[in-house]
């Protein structure tokens, strides 16, 4: 049977941002924590610019996979999309000697600094004084670690504020299924870098479900119904 992805079981609420600003850069990590984010800022009427900056990435192959499939929906929304740097280099080098943090830890800290502190630099050189992220709607990430991360980062900048809006509640976490289905986003199944790739596949092999097979899993083609992985 075909799923419902009519949202019809969920109200989606009204957006009110702080201090009643109506002009947000959102950070996005992937199409699947975006989607339900993107259409409930839109339909609050709040100007929506997309940052995605995440060389955290690994490989290539699935960061241009990953962005494509943002591109594709902010197009869709009509939506700005701010496509920024694939720095790895300066990537591996914040989480040096974090290699073998566990997901959540000391090296996630340091991986959300970056992308939100880059964040907020742009935000702050193109006139913007409220910045979030979707990185928070995910079940597998710890949002108050994420909210920290981003309000440290905003801090850095006069006038600059991270909204710590918990997007999962309010049928926001149902939605973002719904969406991601009925749109057969990419689903990916580790959070992004080559160490979370290792760990997931080390976890995979013993429980002896075999590796990742990247690149292969859309929702809506035999993977609705679950959360979107991971970011
Ligand atoms: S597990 Fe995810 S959040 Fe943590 S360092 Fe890797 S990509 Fe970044």
């Amino acid at each position: 049977m075909q799923p419902d992805y009519s949202l019809s079981h969920y109200a989606r609420p009204v957006l009110e941002p702080p201090q009643g600003v109506r002009r947000l850069l959102l950070h996005s990590c992937c199409a699947p924590c975006a989607g339900e984010i993107m259409e409930a800022l839109q339909a609050s009427g709040i100007e929506t610019t997309i940052f995605f900056y995440n060389p955290n990435i690994h490989p290539r192959a699935e960061y241009d996979l990953r962005k494509q499939e943002n591109i594709r929906f902010a197009a869709k929304l009509g939506m700005k999309f701010v496509d920024a740097d694939y720095d790895t280099e300066n990537w591996f080098a914040r989480v040096k000697g974090m290699e073998h943090e566990p997901e959540r830890g000391a090296r996630c800290s340091a991986c959300f600094d970056m992308r939100f502190e880059r964040t907020a630099l742009y935000g702050a050189e193109h006139g913007f004084s409220l910045i979030s992220s979707t990185l928070g709607i995910s079940r597998w990430k710890d949002l108050e670690q994420i909210n920290r991360s981003g309000e440290r980062a905003a801090a850095r900048w006069p006038h600059m504020a991270y909204w710590t809006f918990n997007w999962r509640k309010q049928g926001g976490a149902q939605r973002m299924i719904e969406i991601s289905g009925r749109e057969a986003f990419y689903q990916q199944e580790y959070c992004g870098c080559i160490y979370s790739l290792r760990d997931t596949n080390a976890r995979r092999e013993e429980s002896g479900r075999g590796k990742i097979e990247r690149g292969v899993k859309f929702y809506g083609r035999g993977g609705e119904g679950s959360a979107p992985s991971l970011e």
